[in-house]
């Protein structure tokens, strides 16, 4: 659980208290304020948006990663220049548009990618990891896609870490917390 404030007036509710918008899970303090929300705050617009991307916790990872992506790329905008991401081979992402990162050890030009390639590619590995039933340990190391560089295996930092660790939480946000056995 992210969202843990009033979504009008930041009141905290802790992981139960308030009321939900009936839609889109976006959490209230009480019927004023959801009302106030839907009047002033502009909710009227964006329920529907929030409901089809899954909800207000979806909604508010998927706008946190996009944020972080664009931060990403625009600080790592000079080192990757010339550049192609070592996953899809491109410059600029075919599907986002994105441009390219590195916050590893990487050096030369090995290291280079998409917070999009780097996130499909731990999204895949993890998923294949559990459709084969590999067992915890295999799962767990997969794991470490999200936050170490397959190439050098050192910890991704700064802001590449900050955009991967939105990806993995926009892509397991929907699993019931029950289901973190590893
Ligand atoms: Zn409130
Ligand atoms: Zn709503
Ligand atoms: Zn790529
Ligand atoms: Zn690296």
């Amino acid at each position: 659980m992210l969202l843990t404030q009033c979504a009008a007036c930041a009141a905290p509710l802790g992981l139960t208290l308030g009321k939900k918008c009936g839609r889109c899970s976006t959490r209230y303090c009480g019927p004023a304020c959801q009302k106030q929300h839907w009047e002033e705050g502009g909710h009227d617009q964006l329920c529907k948006k929030i409901k089809k991307a899954g909800g207000a916790e979806q909604f508010h990872a998927n706008t946190k990663y996009a944020e972080a992506v664009t931060v990403a790329a625009e600080a790592c905008t000079d080192d990757v220049k010339g550049q192609t991401c070592f996953i899809c081979t491109q410059a600029v992402h075919w599907k986002t548009k994105e441009g390219l990162v590195r916050g590893c050890a990487c050096r030369g030009t090995s290291g280079f990618a998409h917070v999009s390639c780097l996130a499909e590619q731990a999204k895949i590995l993890i998923a294949e990891a559990e459709e084969n039933n590999l067992g915890a340990k295999a799962i767990h190391s997969r794991f470490q896609r999200w936050d170490t560089c397959s190439l050098c295996e050192q910890d991704y930092h700064g802001v590449v870490e900050c955009a991967l660790g939105w990806a993995c939480w926009k892509t397991y946000s929907g699993r019931p917390e029950a289901d973190w056995t590893y």
